[in-house]
């Protein structure tokens, strides 16, 4: 079975179906590791994409704020400004699914989906520091996380903790093979808003029968996903970002 791993969507429509070309015909089943929503201009068309195709979906800091389901003290103002706006604009039926979708760890066949940490769906796992706490913590060997939107993930071994690259700016993608005895821990990189350095949309497709992971990277209309965002109003650096991929 092919699993398409989407994370970090971010209301960025022309980066969502820019990843769904470029997996088309690769994956059998698709999950998504939260934060559909928030600081882009499209969180209806988004919402309902992965509500309607994606049943197995774990919410994620961005997606609990504009449910109002968090107090928004920990955002920035950019963040907060559009966590306001993404409320308003909801579509009754998005907001009701935003409401309800499950924390993780959500446990699937072989693997475990979450948005920040194992433990904690707010926590950033950035460096090896991060994860090298959570050794014990794993109840299975393979987990795919978001919330960094950095891709690539960590694998762990007896010795310590090896950070796993995500794809080169030359390539458009990158395997990584999962050894039988090690743990992992894999980031797709967020399809909606890079924090790489890497500006095009990041998704990985995980083949269970091969035991690889293929981080992918896929061009997409950049300014239109800006002009979106300039069209509503919402924090000029929010639209800046998307070109640097930070
Ligand atoms: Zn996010």
């Amino acid at each position: 079975m092919r699993h398409l791993i989407l994370s970090d969507i971010h209301a960025n429509q022309e980066g969502l179906q820019a990843a769904l070309r470029a997996a088309e015909g690769a994956w059998d089943r698709v999950v998504c590791l939260g934060d559909t929503v928030g600081y882009g201009a499209d969180p209806n068309a988004c919402a309902a994409f992965v509500r309607e195709n994606i049943p197995h979906t774990v919410r994620g800091n961005h997606d609990k704020a504009c449910a109002g389901l968090d107090d928004l003290e920990w955002f920035n103002a950019a963040a907060r400004a559009s966590a306001l706006w993404t409320q308003e604009v909801l579509a009754p039926e998005n907001m009701e699914w935003l409401r309800g979708l499950p924390k993780g760890p959500l446990h699937l066949d072989g693997f475990q989906i979450l948005h920040g940490s194992p433990l904690d769906e707010d926590e950033y796992l950035l460096q090896a520091g991060d994860v090298q706490q959570l050794t014990g913590y794993l109840d299975t060997p393979i987990s795919f996380f978001g919330h960094t939107h950095v891709q690539g993930g960590f694998l762990l071994r007896r010795n310590g903790v090896q950070r796993i690259p995500g794809v080169p700016r030359q390539s458009a993608y990158a395997d990584f093979a999962i050894h039988p005895d090690s743990y992992v821990l894999i980031n797709p990189g967020s399809v909606g808003q890079p924090r790489d350095g890497d500006p095009r949309a990041a998704f990985a497709i995980y083949d269970d029968e091969q035991r690889v992971v293929r981080y992918h990277r896929a061009p997409y209309d950049i300014a239109a996903a800006q002009a979106k965002i300039r069209a509503a109003s919402l924090p000029d650096v929010l639209a800046r970002r998307l070109s640097l991929g930070q």
